[in-house]
């Protein structure tokens, strides 16, 4: 029987990847960047787009977050304090989203009204990896609460991001977080991989976040070129 799970499962990837595809040329075309954040449970998604929604709605960018989890729309209304349109994906069993989901999440809205749009993936370092959502960019969140070897055990999630960032810098010193191995256990898995360190709380390094966000938008832009940089699965 082995095989013919292994059969089911490679279909299901192959038809979100195709939705993804489809959706990617969709954001092209509508000229928005989205940005799929992992992470495990409790690295601080939600405290760090929270933040970033509400930095780049004061910088005039126009700003939107869809938010998975498997249930209550705690994250969403969250969210919606910063003032931005923001939607809850509620995913039920699932440990991750899929394209279909942000597909159906969108019905309705004006992309090309959108410059940035954020997606708070499901917490789970693991089926994430797996699922492409037609993002620009996966950004793997790492908190120092977590452990240094979080790269080295699951290294798959953190092979298909573009950028890690290391949150919750504020503790650093409080849980004697090894900040040079973890960032040598990030080159390990992911080499080249760039790295942006913040606290959300306090707004250390929250700068260089929104300025590579800044960064990231006009060359996103070009059509052929969104996606199509990322390594890892696809
Ligand atoms: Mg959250």
């Amino acid at each position: 029987m082995q095989p013919r799970i292994v059969e089911v499962r490679q279909g299901i990837l192959k038809k979100n990847d195709l939705l993804a595809h489809e959706l990617r040329a969709r954001f092209a075309a509508a000229g928005v960047c989205v940005v799929n954040l992992v992470s495990s449970p409790g690295a601080g998604k939600t405290t760090l787009l929270e933040k970033t929604l509400a930095g780049l709605a004061q910088q005039g960018r126009r700003v939107a977050a869809l938010v998975g989890d498997l249930a209550t729309d705690n994250d969403a209304r969250r969210l919606e304090r910063s003032g931005v349109p923001v939607r809850q994906i509620t995913t039920g069993t699932l440990c991750h989203l899929e394209a279909e989901m942000v597909d159906a999440a969108l019905a309705g809205w004006p992309l090309d009204e959108l410059d940035l749009l954020f997606v708070e993936n499901v917490g789970n370092l693991v089926c994430p990896a797996s699922y492409d959502l037609g993002e620009n960019l996966r950004v793997v969140v790492l908190s120092v609460t977590e452990g240094e070897d979080k790269p080295l055990k699951y290294p798959t999630i953190f092979n298909a991001a573009d950028l890690a960032v290391i949150s919750k810098i504020d503790l650093a010193a409080a849980v004697e977080f090894d900040r040079g191995q973890t960032l040598r256990n990030l080159q390990a898995v992911r080499p080249g991989i760039e790295v942006v360190e913040l606290s959300a709380r306090t707004g250390q390094g929250m700068g260089s976040w929104l300025q590579y966000l800044e960064r990231l938008e006009p060359a996103a832009l070009q059509p052929g070129v969104a996606g199509s940089g990322r390594p890892g699965p696809r």
